[in-house]
């Protein structure tokens, strides 16, 4: 089963391409910044509109969230916010393209 199906960008109908990217997780209400480097996704050639298969997004949540939920537990700080880096290791191609 292919993570990445071959479609056309919902914005602007051009055609899309299987790519690796980075995704940065910021929220309003925390200095916690998450860089998430190496997600397959289907990136439009046109308006790089980006759109990440379901069970990938799903699955960086699942990440992701834990480190956000943590910040709630921390009342004294120690030290400045971190900012945390999630790298996946270098995916092959012919596992997420078409
Ligand atoms: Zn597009």
């Amino acid at each position: 089963m292919k993570l990445i199906k071959k479609r056309n960008c919902p914005e602007c109908r051009s055609e899309m391409r299987p790519k690796l990217i980075n995704l940065h997780y910021k929220k309003e209400d925390s200095d916690l910044q998450v860089e998430v480097i190496g997600i397959p996704a289907n990136v439009c050639v046109q308006c790089f509109y980006r759109i990440i298969p379901g069970k990938v997004a799903k699955y960086i949540d699942t990440l992701v969230d834990p480190f956000y939920e943590s910040q709630k537990h921390i009342h004294e700080k120690v030290l400045p916010t971190p900012h945390i880096d999630i790298q996946f290791p270098p995916l092959e191609k012919t596992a997420y393209s078409y």
